[in-house]
């Protein structure tokens, strides 16, 4: 059974298999009262998963999967995940071949980041481009080659909505790792526009993509000679970083940015090169910590010691 269909089963929405669709149950409950004549939506629920898309024909609601999964309280990385997961590989050779061009369109640099004050050349650098009005489309690469494609907007409600062409295992990449695996040390950051402010500052950093750290992205650090840990303020980032922090402090140097503001994207730069040149240890960056408890991050050192040495793991 695929992830999506266990988050279906686990929100009693009746999942069943038909064609190439799952039909379930509709989420939009309140479109379904039984004045509205709508029906009770008990199977109008029509998912496409290669497509990413979802439709009611009872209610008419329709949209991206990953709205369907926010709907339903999914992290919006695991949502990527378990969108990227569903595709594939030959339609999605032929999507990015599609819309490839248009990242390369530096007269489509994405409004958005520029009225964020990021820097056109940045931009360029990551190819963030204006897909369409008010749609950032973000590539991801390995090895030099686009495998995926991530568009973002503000839907008619006011939410962030976003949508994923193409394969990704999130859980194996660390954004812009291919840029700068040369690089002796970095910062590891959670989100790809926190990689675009730091290159801006001349740091060189890659993005775990949320702050449910996996092992995987654990053993591709170890790459590295040392790391300085720049995830958001607030406690799942906290928790992150302590995870890495015990994994991997008696293999790599593992050090803390200690800033001021909620993420490395409103850093200053003053502050950004100063926390990345004089980082902090994890005695001092445990003084800033609400919960210094570490045992979560002592099972997933654990896990990790045993992984570490399994060839291809
Ligand atoms: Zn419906």
């Amino acid at each position: 059974m695929s992830r999506l269909q266990e988050i279906l089963e686990e929100n009693d929405l009746n999942p069943k298999l038909a064609g190439n669709e799952i039909r379930c149950k509709c989420i939009h409950r309140e479109n379904h009262s039984s004045e509205g004549g709508k029906g009770d939506g008990s199977s109008s629920l029509f998912i496409n998963p290669a497509k990413g898309v979802y439709n009611c024909f009872s209610c008419g609601e329709a949209g991206t999967l990953t709205r369907f999964l926010d709907h339903l309280g999914v992290e919006p990385y695991e949502a990527f995940e378990i969108v990227t997961d569903l595709k594939e590989e030959e339609d999605v050779a032929k999507v990015i071949q599609e819309k490839e061009p248009l990242l390369h369109d530096c007269r489509r640099l994405s409004k958005e980041y520029l009225s964020r004050g990021y820097r056109r050349t940045t931009l360029r650098k990551f190819l963030i481009a204006e897909a369409s009005t008010g749609v950032t489309a973000i590539p991801y690469f390995e090895n030099n080659k686009v495998v995926a494609i991530k568009t973002r907007w503000i839907n008619a409600k006011g939410d962030r909505e976003f949508h994923v062409e193409g394969i990704l295992e999130r859980k194996k990449f660390l954004y812009n790792l291919d840029k700068v695996s040369n690089a002796k040390k970095i910062a590891l950051v959670e989100g790809e526009s926190d990689v675009w402010r730091l290159d801006q500052y001349g740091i060189p950093a890659v993005a775990t993509l949320g702050t449910s750290v996996t092992l995987d992205q654990a053993l591709l650090l170890l790459d590295f000679e040392e790391v300085v840990l720049f995830f958001d303020n607030d406690i799942a980032g906290e928790s992150a970083a302590k995870k890495l922090y015990k994994a991997l402090d008696s293999h790599i140097n593992i050090s803390f940015a200690i800033y001021s503001s909620n993420d490395p994207g409103d850093c200053s730069e003053e502050e950004a090169l100063e926390c990345y040149n004089n980082p902090s240890d994890y005695f001092e960056y445990s003084l800033t910590l609400e919960d210094t408890d570490l045992t979560d991050a002592q099972d997933f050192a654990n896990k990790f010691n045993e992984v570490k040495d399994i060839p291809f793991f």
